[in-house]
Parts: structure tokens; sequence; C-alpha cells
């Protein structure tokens, strides 16, 4: 029997009418005698509103105790685990709903973006050898003391690559509400292409880049296991895109995207380019307090970087108090 692997983003799983047509997709995979094993993402914007809540119920935005509100955002998950399985066991499917944890999913303890450093599939395993379909929460995992940790923004899609390649599977299958990997957002521009196959590297720049289609993280942890991405929609029979090793050589333009929400941070002193010191110090701020930096330039008189909208002010901040205030 082969494992079939299925990853249901926020959109896909929004309400009872769209987890009914899951269910069916999952119970077709079953009768043809596959073993499957169900990633899903929170509903809708439960993320979001959780998100929300956590920042009304504490006095300081800025101050919200990490591992608290990952606990609080891993119950999102949890939520659509748990109908998808009542549905499927009230139907008379044999199906049980895993969390991170008790699918084995063992990471760092980097609240807010842990990284995966293990997975134990074995109870995942011990399900399917029941025969039992078995739905997983996406975007969490375990520390080693047994705290819930979250995985980043729009982790699901990393949580199903690593449970795909855990379990060996040949290709991991990622729905969404739309067709596949298309040339750019079809939001922005109108004739986009869909694209029948992109290579990891191609998918990892666009990814990196702000293409919403899939995490970043999934894409290089796939390209690293040499696992197959298909992206699909849940709601059409459309074969969807492959993501895979790129093996034709061409000088076709795949693709072009753009990175919404993005600030520039510009750093103004002599001699710039040559000052060590401050340049380590700006990686080290960045680490610290796990800011991505998208881009960086230098010339003689200032240091530009690029950074997430929402993290600019607060990078600012701790850059000012660096190189500016302890400097003084
Ligand atoms: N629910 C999480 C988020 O909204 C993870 C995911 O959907 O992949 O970011
Ligand atoms: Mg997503």
């Amino acid at each position: 029997m082969s494992i079939i692997v299925q990853k249901y983003g926020g959109s896909s799983v929004e309400n009872k009418e769209k987890l009914e047509i899951i269910c069916n997709k999952i119970i077709t995979e079953k009768e043809k005698n596959n073993h499957v094993v169900v990633i899903v993402s929170a509903q809708g914007k439960t993320t979001n509103s959780l998100i929300e809540k956590a920042k009304e119920y504490t006095c300081n935005e800025s101050n919200i105790d990490k591992k608290d509100l990952d606990f609080l955002l891993a119950t999102g998950e949890m939520q659509t685990a748990s109908l998808l399985s009542l549905m499927l066991n009230s139907k008379g499917y044999n199906s049980v709903c895993l969390t991170g944890s008790q699918a084995g999913i063992i990471t760092d303890s980097n609240f807010g973006n842990a990284k995966i450093l293990d997975i134990v599939s074995d109870n995942i395993l011990s399900h399917l050898k029941e025969n039992r379909i078995v739905i997983i929460t996406g975007f969490q995992g375990i520390d080693i003391l047994g705290n819930i940790t979250t995985l980043g923004r729009g982790g699901s899609d990393l949580s199903a690559v690593a449970i795909a390649c855990a379990l060996n599977s040949d290709k991991c299958e990622i729905f969404s509400d739309i067709d596949g990997i298309y040339s750019a957002d079809p939001k922005i521009i109108a004739n986009s292409k869909l694209l029948d196959e992109i290579s990891y590297d191609e998918m990892l720049e666009a990814s990196s880049a702000g293409a919403k289609v899939l995490h970043n993280r999934s894409v290089n942890m796939a390209k690293e296991y040499n696992l197959k991405i298909v992206s699909k929609c849940t709601f059409t029979d459309a074969k969807g895109s492959k993501v895979q090793k790129g093996v034709k050589e061409d000088f076709d333009i795949h693709f072009i995207t753009k990175k919404d929400d993005i600030s520039k941070i510009c750093i103004v002193g002599p001699m710039m380019l040559s000052n060590r010191d401050a340049i380590s110090k700006i990686f080290k701020i960045a680490s610290e307090e796990n800011i991505e930096i998208y881009m960086i330039s230098f010339s003689e008189l200032a240091i530009n970087i690029v950074v997430d909208t929402s993290k600019s002010k607060y990078f600012m901040q701790k850059l000012h108090e660096t190189l500016i205030e302890k400097g003084e």
C-alpha cells in the first residue's frame, strides 16, 4: 500500500461544506486501497484572529510571551484536525487526529519560528498499520522539554513536506484554492500562465521573494530529500503544478514575483563599506531577533537593509540602540 500525503490550507478547510469536499477526496484515495495522511491548516483566518486576541489580552504588544502565544496558535490547527476526523469517523471511515507532538514532530525551542529537528514517525505508522486515516495538525511541533512550538506563518506546508519525507512518500500534494503555480500572482497579472512544473531552485527563489504559493522552507526541505511537491486545487480536478528536480535546459523565464510589505532601513556613517564591526553587529541583531534580511547593499556612506515592514520599527530601534546609543 502506498502512503498518500496531502496538505489542505486555511482557505480549503474554512467551513463544513469545504471539509465535506476534502472528506470525499480522502475517501477516494482510501477506497483505492492507499494509506492516507492528511496535514491541515487552521480554518480560514483563525491564526490571524488568535494573534489579534493575544494582543487584546496583553498590555504590551511588543512583549507577548512567545511560548504562550505558540500554545494558543497551535489550537487553530487542532480544531481543523479534530473536525475533519470527526466527520470521517461519522461517515464510517476509521480516522485519528494527531497534534504535532503526537505525530512525533520534534523541534528546537525557537518559539514562533521553530526548526524541525526530527520526526519520530512510529505513532503515525502504527495508526496506518491499523488502517486508520491519519489527520495531523500542521504548523506545530514539540521541543525536547515538551513545550508546544510553531514553525512560522505558513508553516503547515513545511509540516506536510517533512512528514512526507519521514514516511518515505514519493510526493506531497499541497492543496489550496488555486489551480497550481502560476508564472505570477494571478490576482495581480491576469494573463499569468499555469506552470506544469518548476524546479526546486526556481521555486525557492520565488517563494523567498514573496510568491505566496509554497513556504520557502518546505521547498528547501523537499529539495534536500528530492521529494516531489504537487500544488493542486482542492475544488477542481486540474492536475496542478509539480515542483521537482529541474532536468530541462532552457532559457525560458518562468516566474515574476514581488514581496509585499517590506521596508528599507538606511544606516548612514563615514566609511561604512569597511566598518566590519557595524556589519557584524547588524547581522548579530537580525539573527538574535529572528529578523530576515531580504536584501542588503553597501556604499561608502550607507548600508541599506530590506526587512519585513512589521519588524522594521523594532529592528531600527535595536540598531539604533547598538550602533548609535552604545557607541556614544
Ligand atoms: N495557520 C498557520 C498560518 O496561518 C499555518 C499555516 O496555515 O500554514 O500561518
Ligand atoms: Mg498556507
